[in-house]
């Protein structure tokens, strides 16, 4: 008893000490059949790195252990843009239903952002950014604030995405002066084979990012060539199923 009453406190500080922000949609499109964009006003002072992700809440309860009216979602805008992308899978679910039936001026609550799938402090370094799907949003952010304040450093950066048949944000990301590949679905595990020398013995960094399937497989084919683990960072979109 006495447990559950110190449980129970101790998330009601975690809630009320939790800031969450009530931002409006400016604009929503349909990306392919299965995938919608959304952009909203960003409140002023919100400010964010990029790769980072919120929780959006679609009531007002604001409660991160609401399965039906929470989910996470990176954001896909930089942090120089003075609106804040999101763009998801569709699916019937009672959030994402509820997102497709949302008009400008409508509302939705986010959490402050988190996470720390961000690039490396070292500006040296190389990047090799994966991403399975949808797992391309938060790497939108971090090439687009890359454009903005380190052309440079842009150029340490690749870029493979894989997928089955949409390569969301295509036209936008070939225009980058990134060296950059689209890998269909079947070909990726030949992909990181043909790059396998190159992957072990560089010292770049390999940022990860799609569904939970997607992130662990990739993650152990490149165990199994022999990368180390210091060098793999994952973004894995829990509650994201596509098989990719
Ligand atoms: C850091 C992060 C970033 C993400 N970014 C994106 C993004 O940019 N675009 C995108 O489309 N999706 C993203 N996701 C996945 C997203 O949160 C949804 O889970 C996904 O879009 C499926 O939602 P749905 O409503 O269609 O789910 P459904 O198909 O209805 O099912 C998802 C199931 O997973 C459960 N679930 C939800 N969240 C979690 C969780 N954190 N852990 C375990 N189970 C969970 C739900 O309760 C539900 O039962 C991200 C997830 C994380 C953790």
């Amino acid at each position: 008893m006495v447990l559950v009453i110190w449980l129970t406190l101790v998330y009601t500080m975690a809630m009320m000490s939790n800031n969450y922000t009530q931002v409006s949609l400016l604009y929503s499109k349909i990306e392919s059949p299965g995938i919608m964009s959304f952009w909203f006003a960003k409140p002023d002072g919100f400010d964010f790195q990029a790769g980072q992700y919120v929780k959006i809440f679609i009531k007002e309860n604001q409660d991160p252990r609401d399965r039906i009216s929470c989910r996470s979602m990176s954001i896909a805008s930089s942090p120089q843009e003075p609106w804040l992308q999101f763009s998801m899978s569709l699916s019937d679910s009672e959030f994402k239903k509820y997102m497709e039936s949302l008009k400008p001026g409508d509302s939705i609550w986010i959490s402050e952002p988190a996470g720390p799938f961000v690039l490396p402090e070292n500006q040296e370094s190389e990047v090799y950014c994966i991403a399975g799907g949808i797992g391309v949003t938060p790497f939108r952010s971090m090439f687009v604030d890359l454009v903005e304040r380190d052309r440079v450093r842009l150029q340490r950066v690749k870029f493979y995405h894989v997928a089955k048949e949409l390569f969301l944000f295509d036209r936008e990301l070939c225009e980058l002066p990134i060296e950059q590949e689209r890998v269909p679905f079947a070909l990726m595990a030949e992909k990181l084979e043909e790059k396998k020398i190159e992957l072990v013995e560089s010292r770049a960094y390999l940022y990860i990012s799609g569904s939970p399937r997607f992130v662990v497989g990739v993650r152990r084919i490149l165990q199994l060539m022999g990368v180390s683990n210091e060098r793999i960072i994952l973004d894995s979109f829990a509650g994201y199923k596509e098989e990719i």
